[in-house]
């Protein structure tokens, strides 16, 4: 299987072609991708339609399930609120992310979805793997944006 952070990174880099927020996510289990995406809001008309929140559904559609046991997510940055709140009901087991994200995160930042005594799942999280180059694909895509 290809390392997920790369495949990751480049549903977020074909977000950023698409004009999109950088941002990209997988599912993997058992060493198996079961769910790939970039961010879409823009392209579905769909404010929820965050990496996260696609790579699940397309996940929980392959499995035919509404939880994903024993699924580890990777994603290029710190998941919103939202997504963190996904993340639990799904029953990721690991979470893994490249940039956090102090602006917009929920879960070292903001509410910390996962440390609250209503959230009754949270996965085990690894977080700064890869930042330099989450952090770099964010600022290009911001800069160019305002250019
Ligand atoms: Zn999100």
């Amino acid at each position: 299987m290809a390392d997920p952070f790369d495949l990751a990174f480049a549903a977020a880099r074909e977000a950023a072609a698409l004009g999109e927020v950088p941002v990209g996510a997988v599912v993997v289990r058992d060493r198996a991708v079961l769910g790939v995406a970039g961010n879409r809001p823009r392209a579905l008309h769909d404010p929820t339609a965050h990496a996260e929140i696609l790579a699940i559904r397309e996940a929980c559609a392959r499995l035919g399930d509404e939880r994903l046991t024993d699924c580890d997510l990777y994603v290029t940055l710190e998941p919103c609120p939202m997504c963190a709140g996904a993340i639990s009901f799904a029953r990721i087991r690991r979470l893994y992310y490249a940039a956090s994200d102090p602006k917009g995160g929920g879960v070292e930042h903001g509410p910390r979805v996962f440390n609250q005594p209503t959230c009754h799942h949270a996965p085990e999280v690894y977080s700064g793997f890869r930042e330099r180059e989450a952090a770099g694909l964010l600022r290009e895509f911001f800069a160019q944006r305002r250019g």
